[in-house]
């Protein structure tokens, strides 16, 4: 393709590609088929990189990504690539307290496995959906800028005068011996809201150019849109993630860079009756089943850390707040939220005991209670008999070789004590006790030591969230929507008018010729002009 410069015959030199003259609006480009006047206007005949250079990868490049088929295709992949990620639920929405892989696979079966493989449960921060969401935005601005640049220049740089071919290419036209009095005309077309400029014979008349930058108005709306959602990936502008806490315990708030400590103060649990009407389940053979949650909350206390600038310091912890959170009723703090999302009362609290009487039969001493998390080693149960704990696993697993007790974790929901009952003056007495079992591991033991009861753990498990990203968000969609409200209903207008020979004038605009004409109509009415020429009117006249 030939890269030189356009010299037009008025002396004007013009980038490579151009089709009309910048500066008096000739047909220049004589490969260009002269009947399509309206795709010549529409980057006001300048030239469009992507149409004029391919020689390097980096044309090729832009070429690739300025077309609006790569676009559109790009698109359409990210609207089917986030439609995927809505056919099953997203990691996030899934049980805090579950492993992903086991919860997609019982689930969803193979699909499940498959979909949790692939990194669609995360599918919105996957790195191929980022990657898709960087190829649009570049397509985007590739293209924006690929037409847009050379619009904005020529549209900036338009001369006032034109040659008569250029006038005659347009779609209104109309010639008359008659010549009009231009500063008249400008105070008229003035009144209908145009700017007009007179160059010796010639005028122009121009609104609604903003019109034209609607679509990149509207594109630039869009990379705000694509930038706010990929700053998602930025934890200090989102934040997605959970905190598991025992009633009573406090911990750091995943996100706030331990600024921010919540103490879970109490948890309550209320369920429907479960042979009321309503309960349409009551009639389930698991009576745990026949539980139906009415309401579940969480109460807290929000601390701030005064000791979080300084690093591996001990918390120093004040009191800012205290709130609850309910199903769907977030606590919320300095740009954070506290969603409810499950609960476990699975691990146990405390176990209480009694020593009974082997001889009698009979209870002895007072009951004694183990905190499960962290066990006294001796409690006293009369006043010359006393109960030691010498072992403890609070997930038994196995009795080792040596005698101790192995556990699988440090959950206290299946725990086994070895104790040893001590009498004043007689020999130790030990005996392993688990649950639902006790066995002696001395022999004629006096004592035995019975299970009574126990209490449970309530662990919340909450989701924490932060979104900073909401704002920019909607700022995006507001340009967006800006962008496309201005490219739908203004119209850039603009009238020509040469008065060298005669009266030539000429019209164009980007849309809505009917109501240009009604407004050119008017203004020649009032000097007795006939009505402007419509081409499209004469081609259906002739067909
Ligand atoms: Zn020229």
């Amino acid at each position: 393709m030939d890269e030189k410069q356009l010299i037009c015959t008025c002396g004007h030199v013009n980038p490579p590609g151009t089709q009309l003259c910048q500066n008096c609006g000739r047909l220049i480009n004589d490969d260009y088929d002269k009947k399509k006047t309206t795709d010549v206007m529409r980057y006001d005949g300048s030239a469009v990189r992507s149409k004029t250079r391919n020689k390097t990868l980096i044309d090729k490049i832009w070429i690739f990504f300025s077309s609006v088929k790569t676009g559109v295709t790009l698109l359409v992949l990210t609207v089917i690539g986030a439609a995927m990620g809505s056919l099953l639920p997203q990691r996030y929405f899934i049980p805090a307290n579950v492993d992903p892989e086991t919860f997609y696979q019982e689930k969803y079966g193979s699909i499940g496995y498959l979909y949790y493989k692939l990194g669609f449960d995360n599918l919105y921060t996957s790195w191929w959906f980022l990657i898709l969401l960087a190829l649009v935005a570049f397509s985007i601005i590739a293209a924006s800028i690929d037409r847009g640049v050379p619009l904005f220049k020529s549209l900036r740089n338009q001369t006032v005068k034109k040659h008569p071919t250029f006038l005659k290419r347009q779609r209104l036209t109309l010639t008359d011996s008659h010549t009009l009095p231009l500063e008249d005309v400008k105070v008229e077309l003035e009144k209908k809201r145009y700017k007009v400029k007179i160059e010796g014979n010639s005028l122009l008349a121009e609104k609604g150019r903003i019109s034209r930058y609607g679509p990149y108005i509207n594109h630039a709306g869009l990379i705000i849109l694509l930038a706010g959602s990929m700053l998602r990936f930025i934890p200090a502008f989102y934040y997605d993630g959970s905190i598991a806490l025992k009633e009573g315990d406090t911990k750091s708030v995943p996100g706030t860079e331990k600024q921010y400590y919540i103490r879970h103060d109490k948890f309550i649990f209320e369920q429907y009756d479960q042979t009321a009407h309503s309960n349409t389940e009551s009639k389930k053979a698991d009576a745990a089943q026949n539980m139906i949650a009415k309401n579940y909350e969480t109460k807290l206390t929000l601390y701030k850390n005064n000791n979080d600038k300084i690093p591996g310091a001990e918390p120093k912890l004040s009191e800012i707040d205290k709130g609850s959170i309910r199903v769907n009723h977030p606590f919320k703090f300095d740009h954070f939220e506290l969603y409810q999302n499950s609960f476990d009362q699975s691990q146990l609290k405390e176990m209480i005991f009694k020593v009974v009487d082997n001889a009698t039969g009979k209870e002895t001493g007072k009951q004694f209670t183990v905190n499960l998390d962290q066990p006294d080693t001796s409690y006293t149960i009369a006043k010359n008999l006393k109960v030691n704990l010498r072992n403890y696993a609070p997930d038994f697993d196995k009795v080792e070789a040596n005698g101790t007790l192995a556990t699988k974790s440090p959950n206290t929901v299946n725990p086994a004590f070895v104790f040893e009952v001590a009498e004043d003056d007689k020999k130790a007495e030990y005996s392993l006790l688990k649950i639902r079992s006790s066995q002696d591991i001395t022999e004629g033991n006096n004592y035995s030591i019975k299970f009574v009861g126990a209490t449970n753990h309530v662990l919340t498990f909450l989701t924490v969230k932060k979104d900073l990203t909401l704002p920019i968000l909607f700022i995006g969609f507001s340009i967006f929507l800006f962008g496309l409200f201005i490219g739908s209903y203004i119209n850039h207008r603009r009238i020509w008018i040469n008065q060298e020979d005669g009266m030539k004038l000429a019209a164009h605009t980007n849309k809505n010729y009917f109501g240009l004409k009604k407004e050119i109509n008017s203004m020649l009415d009032t000097y007795h002009l006939p009505e402007v020429k419509d081409k499209n009117d004469e081609s259906e006249a002739q067909s």
